[in-house]
């Protein structure tokens, strides 16, 4: 057996997707030498496809009574919004059950103020890291215009549009002349919006992570290319073994592995109902369409992102676990309708993508310590908005790490939530 027992770091992440890079930067600028242990690489997952947007206006959760009433419907549609695959269903019983209790509208206003909070803090730690890695011209700030086909349709918005206002979000209802000021060349279908100022993009998901880990790596952080397949706790810390057999020591151990953090919490004591939303797009290239900002299509579940490196069309919730082969039959559903909704699209030459967003039912992401291990930590399970919230988690897990307050109240993130 190899042994790196002796080697120089005190914290270790496992995952280098977005989440696990913001912590490296944060950590190594607090002075920490941090190694992050990865299979594949830096954002070679999750964090590389997305749709590159830092929502930070996204407060409300996904299970809400209007999207509970929709998914009958969008059941009966294989490649709608919303598909649970059938060999998968029996896997998601527990889930969904606990999706349901989430979507009442007692929990759904505390989620909302929990994710109101961690919102105001990873919109000011995204700027202020974007600042500090020189990286302001990787982000968009054209806001996001929201998509309606009927007056009805907007009226049936308002609710989660008031539960925003009063989380101090700016927006603005629009229609006629303002609506294709906003986006010319809109299918006429589509006879209102809602502009959300605020809203802010980054130029390509993949090469924004991997640049936040270029400054990691300028202030000392390692990576190591390896993956983990055991994990067990020690007095202070972890020992991790790699598939070549190597074993790693981790005086501090924070696991940030997105989808695939399930088993490996598992081994510090916490069961945490993790599981996947995976999620499908395709990305044109460049000049496929004068898009102006990132486009939202609520009523059919998927968005229209302008990058610098192409123009993604994608979004849709598929539960089919961490193992089944994808359907991207589902992605070309999506780049139909967006050549219906943007006439003109032009539809050639995409790269088709699937990716994995690590999914809570409440939509909340675990931030905390572990039950039974000293030292170590959990950043994980942002759903739909892990690019969006990876300062922030980055942050509160220094001020957990240096044993300081942390900066927001985290029993809402809590790896233990579900324990009854
Ligand atoms: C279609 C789609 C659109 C999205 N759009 C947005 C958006 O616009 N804005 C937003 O904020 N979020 C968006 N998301 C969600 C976002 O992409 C995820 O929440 C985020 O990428 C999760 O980041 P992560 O670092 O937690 O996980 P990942 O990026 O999945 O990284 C986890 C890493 O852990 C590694 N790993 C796992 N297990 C092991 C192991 N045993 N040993 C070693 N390494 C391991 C993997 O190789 C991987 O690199 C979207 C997701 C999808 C699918």
């Amino acid at each position: 057996m190899k042994s790196d027992l002796a080697s120089p770091h005190d914290v270790v992440i496992i995952g280098a997707g977005i989440v696990g890079v913001a912590t490296a930067a944060l950590l190594a600028e607090a002075g920490r030498k941090v190694l992050v242990i990865d299979r594949s690489g830096i954002c070679e997952e999750t964090s590389s496809g997305n749709a590159a947007a830092l929502a930070f206006s996204d407060i409300l959760p996904l299970a809400s009574k209007g999207v509970m009433g929709k998914v009958p419907g969008w059941l009966l549609d294989p490649l709608g919004p919303f598909t649970i695959r059938p060999s998968y269903f029996p896997r998601m019983v527990p889930w969904l059950y606990r999706f349901w209790r989430a979507s009442s509208a007692s929990v759904q206003a505390k989620t909302a103020a929990a994710q109101a909070a961690i919102m105001r803090l990873a919109e000011s730690e995204m700027l202020s890291l974007i600042d500090r890695a020189a990286l302001r011209d990787r982000l968009r700030e054209d806001g996001n215009l929201e998509l309606y086909e009927s007056e009805a349709e907007l009226a049936a918005s308002q609710p989660g549009w008031d539960v925003r206002e009063k989380a101090g979000i700016a927006y603005e209802h629009v229609r006629g002349a303002r609506l294709a000021q906003l986006q010319p060349g809109l299918s006429p279908r589509f006879v209102a919006g809602t502009f959300v100022p605020g809203w802010k993009n980054v130029s390509d998901p993949k090469l924004f992570g991997q640049a936040i880990w270029a400054y990691a790596e300028g202030l000392g952080a390692r990576l190591r290319q390896g993956k983990v397949v055991h994990a067990r706790p020690t007095d202070a810390g972890a020992i991790l073994r790699l598939e070549d057999g190597t074993e790693i020591a981790a005086p501090h151990l924070v696991i940030m592995a997105g989808a695939w953090s399930r088993s490996l919490a598992q081994a510090f004591g916490d069961t945490v109902p993790l599981d996947t939303e995976r999620g499908y797009n395709t990305t044109l290239p460049v000049g496929s369409f004068d898009v102006k900002r990132q486009l939202t299509f609520p009523g059919h579940g998927f968005v229209i992102t302008p990058m610098a490196t192409g123009l993604r069309v994608g979004g849709a919730v598929e539960f089919g676990g961490l193992r089944l082969a994808p359907n991207f039959a589902r992605s070309e559903a999506m780049l139909k309708k967006a050549a219906r909704f943007l006439p003109g699209l032009k539809t050639e030459n995409g790269r088709q993508w699937m990716g994995y967003r690590p999914s809570m039912p409440d939509s909340l992401p675990v931030i905390g310590r572990a039950a039974a291990a000293k030292n170590v930590y959990y950043g994980f399970g942002h759903g739909h908005l892990g690019l969006t919230q990876s300062a922030a988690t980055a942050r509160l897990i220094c001020d957990l790490i240096a044993d300081d307050r942390p900066a927001i109240d985290l029993s809402p993130f809590a790896p233990q939530r579900f324990r009854n």
